[in-house]
C-alpha cells in the first residue's frame, strides 16, 4: 500500500519527490505529504486526497531545499485527513512510514505518561516520538534507531530527515519494502523501483532488519544488531517506457490489450524445457502441494488445481494466504508450496511463504516485481517477465500467472511419468495462446455493446463449470473491483441449491461456457435461470437462443483461462468507464497490499 520517497542530492528536492510520489500513485492512497530541509529548518506540506493537490499547494508556496521525504498514505490508524497525513515532525526530525506499528497503544500510553504530546491518531507518530525520546537520551541517531527497533512490533519502512544534519536521510526496513539508488549527484530512496528509475538503474535493496544512513553522496548500511554491512547494487532491467500508457485511455485497457505480448514474454524459452532454467531440481514432492495467494493470484491458482488434476491426477490445495498463515498445517520437507503475488510484496503471502519455509517445505514464488520481498524469500523464483503492471486491478499478471502454473503443472506431470505425447500436445496448445488472444482482442467490439446494455444493473451472477468456473470467479472479482457492482460467482451446478432464489429480470447472469463435456450441463443451468426471467450473457463459441452472446473463438477448453477471461476483463473495464469510475485506481483498493 501507499509509498514513501526520500531524496538527498544537488537538485531541488520537491520536484524530485513529487515525481517519485506520482510514480508510486498506482499503489493506492488517500492523502499525501512532503517535508523538506530548508535553510530555515524542516518545512512540510500535506493534503487529504491526491498528489496533484499537493503539487498545487507547493506551486502556491514553494518549499526549497535539496533533501526531503514524501509520502502517500493508505490509512490504517486514524482516518484520512491532513492531521493524520505524513510526514510527522518532532524536535529536529521528520518521518514518513509505510506499514503498521502493532504495539502503538502501549507505547503511546507510556509516552503520554512521560509527558509527550501527540498531534495525530497514527501509529507512525508514536514511532517518531519514541525515536525522539531515545535520541534525547542517547544523542546518537544510530543508537536511537537500534533501541527503537527493539521496542517496535509490526512492519515498517521509515524514512527520517533531521534539521541538525540537513543532507542526511535515514531509511529503516522491517517487513515493508525499501530500496535506495544512487548516481553521481543524487541519492533517492523509495518503496519500489518505479520511483528510482528516472535517476538510476542501480539499486540497493534492503533486507528486513536493516537500515541505512545516507547523504553527501554516501550510503552506509547497518543491521539491527548495529553492525555495518555491505550491500551490492543490482542493475535493474525495467525501462521507463514500459510504465507509460502507450496511447490508451487507461493503464487497465493497455494492460488488457498487451496480454498477448506479455504472455509471449512470460513463456519465452520456458515451454520446451518446462522452466528448467529456473527450477533446476526435480520439483515434484513426495508430499502435499499447496498454492498460497490472495485475490486475483488466488483465482489463478484455482486454474492450476484443474490443470494439474487433469494432467497427473495429483490434487493441489489452494489456500488464501491470509488464512493459511494462521492455520495449523502438516507441511514438511516433503511438501511443495507455491506462492503467487504480482507485486511480490503482498504481506499475507509473504508471511504464509515464510511460515511454509520454516516448516521445511520447498518454496517456489511466482512474482512479477523483480527482487521483491517474496522473490527474495522463496527457495526458487519464477519471474513473470511481463513488464510493470500499473493499473490496480490485475489483468496481464493473471494470465501470466496462469501460464506459468500451466508449465509447472506440465513439469510435475512429466516428472511423474505422464506420456510424452500428452505433454507435447499441451506444450503445443499454450504456444498458440498469444496468437489466439490477439485475434480475439482485435474483434472484441461486441463486449462494449453488452456493457452499454448492462452497466446500470446492481447485481450479477457469474457461473461456470470445470475449468470455466475459476475463470468466472476471476471475472466476478474484476467486476467488483472496477465497477463496484455486486458480483457473485457459483459453480453453475450450485445455483439450484440456493442462489437461484435471487434471480429475477433485474439480476443478470454471465455464463462462462467453454467447450467440453460439462457445457451441456451448464446450458441446462442457463435454461433454469432463463425460465425464472433471468437475463443471461453467454460467453461461448456456441449460441443459445434467448441469451446475449459474446462470441468466442473455437479453442481447446484448457486454454479458456487465457482467452475467455478477456471479454470478462473488458466487460468490467467498459462498465467501470461508463459509470465514470477511477478505472486505474478503484476506490478502497491498493496495488501492493503490504499490510495485513
Ligand atoms: N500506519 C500508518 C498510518 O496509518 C501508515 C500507513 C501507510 O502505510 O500509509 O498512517
Amino acid at each position: 500500500m501507499c509509498g514513501i520517497v526520500g531524496y538527498s542530492g544537488k537538485k531541488n528536492a520537491a520536484p524530485v519527490l513529487l515525481e517519485g510520489l506520482r510514480r508510486l500513485e498506482y499503489r493506492g492512497y488517500d492523502s499525501a505529504g512532503i517535508a523538506i530541509n530548508t535553510k530555515k529548518g524542516i518545512r512540510s506540506v500535506k493534503v487529504k486526497g491526491k498528489v496533484a493537490g499537493l503539487e498545487e499547494k507547493l506551486l502556491e508556496k514553494p518549499v526549497v531545499g535539496s533533501c526531503g521525504i514524501a509520502h502517500t498514505r493508505w490509512a490504517t490508524h486514524g482516518k484520512p485527513s491532513v492531521r493524520n497525513a505524513h510526514p510527522f515532525r518532532y524536535n529536529s526530525f521528520a518521518i514518513v512510514h509505510n506499514g503498521i506499528i502493532e504495539n502503538w497503544k502501549t507505547l503511546k500510553d507510556d509516552l503520554i505518561k512521560a509527558g509527550y504530546n501527540f498531534t495525530s491518531d497514527t501509529d507512525t507518530e508514536v514511532a517518531l516520538i519514541c525515536f525522539c525520546a531515545l535520541f534525547e537520551k542517547t544523542q546518537s541517531i544510530g543508537k536511537a534507531i537500534l533501541q527503537l527497533v527493539k521496542m517496535l512490533k509490526g512492519a515498517y519502512a521509515f524514512l527520517i530527515i533531521d534539521e541538525q544534519n540537513p543532507s542526511t536521510i535515514i531509511g529503516v526496513k522491517n517487513g515493508n519494502p525499501l530500496v535506495v539508488g544512487k548516481n553521481a549527484d543524487d541519492i533517492i530512496a523509495a518503496s519500489d523501483l518505479t520511483a528510482l528509475l528516472s535517476f538510476t538503474n542501480r539499486a540497493f535493496f534492503l533486507e528486513d532488519r536493516q537500515f541505512f544512513v545516507a547523504g553527501d553522496g554516501n550510503i552506509d548500511f547497518y543491521n539491527f544488531e548495529g553492525g555495518k554491512i555491505s550491500n551490492t547494487p543490482v542493475d535493474v532491467k525495467w525501462n521507463q517506457e514500459e510504465a507509460k500508457k502507450g496511447g490508451y485511455k487507461h493503464y487497465l485497457l493497455k494492460e488488457i490489450m498487451e496480454q498477448p505480448a506479455a504472455l509471449t514474454r512470460a513463456l519465452a524459452g520456458r515451454v520446451d524445457n518446462l522452466l528448467f532454467d529456473e527450477l533446476k531440481n526435480r520439483i515434484t514432492p513426495k508430499g502435499r502441494i499447496i498454492c498460497i495467494a490472495c485475490g486475483t493470484s488466488y483465482n489463478a491458482a484455482l486454474c492450476f488445481k484443474y490443470f494439474i488434476n487433469m494432467l497427473s491426477g495429483v490434487s493441489v490445495t489452494v489456500e488464501f494466504a491470509s488464512e493459511f498463515r494462521y492455520q495449523p498445517h502438516d507441511l514438511s520437507a516433503d511438501s511443495l508450496v507455491i506462492a503467487l503475488s504480482q507485486s511480490g510484496e503482498t504481506s499475507d503471502t509473504k508471511e504464509a511463504l515464510l511460515r511454509a519455509k520454516n516448516s521445511g517445505a520447498h518454496t517456489i514464488a511466482i512474482v512479477n516485481s523483480w527482487e521483491s520481498s517474496i522473490a527474495r524469500a522463496a527457495d526458487e523464483t519464477i519471474y513473470m517477465n511481463i513488464g510493470q503492471e500499473i493499473s490496480v486491478a490485475s489483468t496481464k499478471a493473471y494470465t501470466a500467472e496462469v501460464a506459468l502454473l500451466y508449465l509447472v503443472a506440465l513439469r510435475i506431470a512429466s516428472e511423474r511419468g505422464a506420456a510424452a505425447e500428452k505433454i507435447d500436445a499441451w506444450k503445443q496448445k499454450i504456444k498458440e495462446v498469444p496468437k489466439i488472444q490477439s485475434n480475439y482482442l482485435e474483434n472484441s467490439g461486441s463486449v462494449e455493446d453488452i456493457a452499454k446494455k448492462y452497466y446500470k444493473k446492481k447485481n450479477f451472477f457469474y457461473i461456470g463449470r470445470g475449468i470455466g468456473y475459476p475463470v468466472a470467479i476471476e471475472g466476478a472479482l474484476k467486476l467488483k473491483e472496477l465497477s463496484y457492482m455486486h458480483a457473485e460467482c457459483y459453480a453453475s451446478g450450485e445455483m439450484k441449491h440456493g442462489p437461484i432464489s435471487l434471480i429475477d429480470s433485474e439480476f443478470p447472469t454471465i455464463a462462462v461456457a467453454p467447450p467440453g463435456g460439462l457445457r451441456d450441463k451448464l446450458f441446462s443451468n442457463v435454461s433454469e435461470i432463463k425460465s425464472r426471467m433471468g437475463q443471461v450473457i453467454l460467453v461461448s463459441d456456441s449460441m443459445l437462443a434467448g441469451c446475449d452472446f459474446i462470441k468466442m473463438p473455437k479453442i481447446d477448453a484448457w486454454l479458456s483461462p487465457f482467452v475467455y477471461i478477456l471479454p470478462l476483463q473488458l466487460f468490467s473495464y467498459y462498465a467501470a468507464n461508463l459509470l465514470g469510475n477511477d478505472v486505474d485506481q478503484p476506490r478502497n483498493l491498493a496495488k501492493s497490499v503490504t499490510v495485513e
